[in-house]
């Protein structure tokens, strides 16, 4: 296969490929002509050692991808933009945590930022600071320089405990330049959380910040780490700590501060030769978010993740170099790993990373950001999208859009309502994409590039290339028709990109994803329905399915039927022991303005109006047994309802495992609501 590949790209082109005339066609290779589709997707990046065969499946559902490339991930990411876009922005930091309140009440704060050379802007509401492909291949190879010097090495674990900041992202590219591994935990787990991961990945150094900030509440990272390290059977031989500012802390012997290492880096102009993996070589480690258990250790790949990536931001998101994407997620999650870290950097675009939250200072800000950074391609989850629409929307349209050419979901059902007010204050396309942590790019997707199907609002697309998914009956395994909802599966193997087992514990990879019939097939774990038109429909999960006298109905579904309700803003339903009937559905719906249930006539009117809107839309079998009105629903840190413990607490059980939650006043919420009924 190894003839097969052209001579590797030129340091300074540009990721591109011959481009196949449809999707159609590019799908269809994809899935037919695995080995040459992919070998022409490689040549986007830099290979230091073309691979010898392009797809190792001799021991599925285990595949290899590019078996004996070479090459670094770190690499391609910065070093190889150099010739071409050195003074081009690699990032746009943007804080509206850091603001001038913040920086009179701790000076310390713009201090931090005095020595590190690089353009800082600070507003009265937030601060900006723009780094270059050459100022990040610099601060990169400072940063890999103190981990070297701190005894990290190929193969080595280290565990990023980081808000949104700049230095997170050194520090998970330098960790891939020289073959350590990275496991970024998300800031806001709590001290057991870390200790569990620092046990499973048995880190050698952890990487943290003195404190961060959320709505300009204070979160002590230092003293959560110092916790977790005291918590964790397995210790790590170093913390090192970016230190901004906000928070004083007493040093412990392990703690190495970087700004003292970073400035010997510096002064030594310290550079670091990136380590070439083997492709097949892990790249990082992510857990899941935890929605339904104890989450997976997600291993990732080199090269397929390199090649993944890239590709996706051309065919997927038809982004280009030198255009802006920003993705609204934290990087300790897949959407911050894949789309605010690597794939822009990858593409040689400018990647926007923002610490803030949506409605702070106001509802306007992120499309304030938009407007000031030209931005062109927008990620987030629906989440913070409903957060917003509960705002005046003319926070909205007073700022100019137009730099955007499309705005990507993907995390959670995009209810219909949420979608249509978004294209109509945006005028751009509200695209629907669907994916999972261990897929790291979108299984389901539109792709505006081709002019393959028209947009369908409510569905998120149609499978991406080398994703052979389908949707099949989950007792025969056969492919269900159209109109037939049964279980979204993709056919052994899985593309470039995706996980290639659960770290340490390949027996969990194949009972957690491959447990199906002949093993060969990967369960997403969603149902999902195609319509006649070929888009698909995900129908929720398969842990969230109800039993109602014999009829199976998704959770999804109903929620979807309240969502029309033009005064609800996000709903959660969850089915309840019934002696009678097995199981019933109640729902729990957050009104835009809670003050509407103090009036009973009003709380009755509502009650009616959603039962009235289920029982329209799926008939009598799924009418919610009762309608609770809290002021929240419980959600993991990831912004995803947390419809367990919703469950636990109408049935009066305890809620189990906390400690993914977000907002934990919500539990409270929910118990009120059922009290107040
Ligand atoms: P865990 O696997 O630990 O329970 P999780 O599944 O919430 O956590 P993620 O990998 O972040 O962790 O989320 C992927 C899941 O999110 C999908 O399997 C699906 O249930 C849901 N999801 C993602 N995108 C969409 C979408 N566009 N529409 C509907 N659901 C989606
Ligand atoms: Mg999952």
């Amino acid at each position: 296969m190894s003839e097969q590949i052209a001579n590797n790209v030129s340091e300074s082109s540009l990721p591109s490929t011959q481009q196949p005339s449809s999707f159609a066609d590019i799908y269809h290779s994809s899935i037919h002509n695995r080995e040459s589709f992919w070998a022409q997707q490689a040549k986007r990046i830099y290979w230091h050692k073309q691979p010898d065969k392009i797809l190792d499946d001799s021991n599925l559902p285990f595949a290899k991808w590019f078996v004996g490339g070479e090459t670094n991930l770190c690499y391609n990411c910065v070093d190889r933009h150099l010739p071409d876009r050195a003074e081009q922005d690699a990032f746009i930091w943007l804080s509206s945590e850091i603001n001038q309140e913040l920086i009179d009440t701790f000076p310390a704060v713009a201090d931090a930022f005095s020595d590190l050379g690089n353009s800082v802007e600070f507003y009265t509401d937030y601060t900006k600071r723009r780094l270059t492909y050459n100022d990040l291949y610099k601060e990169v190879n400072y940063f890999a320089d103190v981990l070297q010097r701190h005894g990290v090495g190929k193969g080595d674990r280290v565990i990023i405990y980081m808000p949104m900041i700049l230095e997170a992202a050194y520090a998970m590219l330098a960790c891939t330049r020289i073959g350590a591994i990275h496991s970024v935990v998300f800031g806001g787990f709590a001290a057991h959380n870390l200790a569990i991961r620092m046990d499973d990945a048995e880190a050698k150094m952890l990487i943290t910040v003195d404190a961060g900030l959320r709505g300009g509440k204070i979160i002590n990272y230092k003293n959560l780490i110092n916790q977790g390290v005291e918590q964790a059977n397995h210790k790590p031989e170093h913390v090192l700590v970016v230190n901004r500012g906000i928070l004083p802390f007493k040093a412990q012997p392990i703690d190495v501060d970087y700004a003292t290492e970073r400035r010997i880096s510096c002064d030594a102009n310290a550079t670091v030769d990136p380590v070439w993996l083997e492709s097949n070589e892990p790249s990082y480690l992510l857990y899941t978010s935890g929605t339904t258990g104890t989450p997976k250790g997600v291993q990732r790949d080199t090269g397929g993740h390199a090649v993944a990536l890239t590709t996706s931001i051309d065919y997927v998101y038809n982004g280009k170099a030198g255009e802006t994407f920003w993705t609204i997620s934290d990087v300790g999650w897949a959407a911050g790993h894949s789309y605010t870290i690597y794939a822009p950097l990858l593409a040689g675009m400018t990647s926007v990373m923002y610490e803030g939250l949506p409605h702070r200072p106001n509802p306007g800000i992120w499309w304030r950001i938009v407007e000031a950074n030209k931005v062109n391609i927008l990620f987030t989850a629906p989440t913070g999208v409903r957060m917003l629409k509960k705002q005046d929307e003319t926070w909205m349209t007073r700022y100019d859009v137009s730099s955007l050419k499309s705005f990507f979901l993907a995390g959670e059902p995009l209810d219909e309502s949420t979608a249509s007010w978004l294209t109509e204050h945006l005028g751009v396309p509200i695209l629907d994409h669907y994916w999972q942590t261990e897929s790291g790019w979108p299984i389901l997707s539109h792709a505006p590039k081709f002019n393959h199907k028209p947009h369908k609002q409510g569905s998120p697309g149609y499978p991406m290339y080398g994703y052979d998914a389908h949707v099949i009956n989950e007792e025969t395994g056969e492919p269900c028709a159209a109109g037939e909802k049964g279980l979204l599966a993709i056919a052994a193997p899985l593309p470039p990109g995706c996980l290639t087992t659960v770290w340490r514990n390949d027996k969990r990879f194949i009972s957690s994803y491959f447990n199906l019939f002949d093993g060969k097939q990967y369960s997403t774990s969603d149902y999902a329905v195609v319509d006649e038109g070929g888009y698909f429909h995900i129908l929720g999960r398969t842990d969230d399915v109800i039993n109602v006298a014999g009829h199976r109905i998704g959770t999804q579904e109903i929620e979807e039927a309240i969502s029309t309700h033009p005064e609800i803003i996000e709903c959660a339903v969850v089915g309840i022991a019934d002696e009678l009937k097995g199981e019933l559905p109640i729902a729990f719906c957050v009104l835009r303005d809670h003050e509407q249930v103090k009036s009973t006539e009003n709380r009755f009117r509502l009650e009616q109006q959603i039962v009235g809107a289920v029982v329209k839309s799926l008939g009598g079998i799924a009418r919610p047994a009762a309608v609770y009105f809290p002021q929240a629903l419980p959600k993991t840190r990831s912004g995803k309802i947390l419809r367990r413990s919703i469950r636990a607490l109408a049935e009066n059980k305890p809620t189990g495992d906390m400690s993914t939650l977000d907002n934990p006043p919500a539990i409270d919420a929910v118990k009120q609501s059922m009290k107040d009924y």
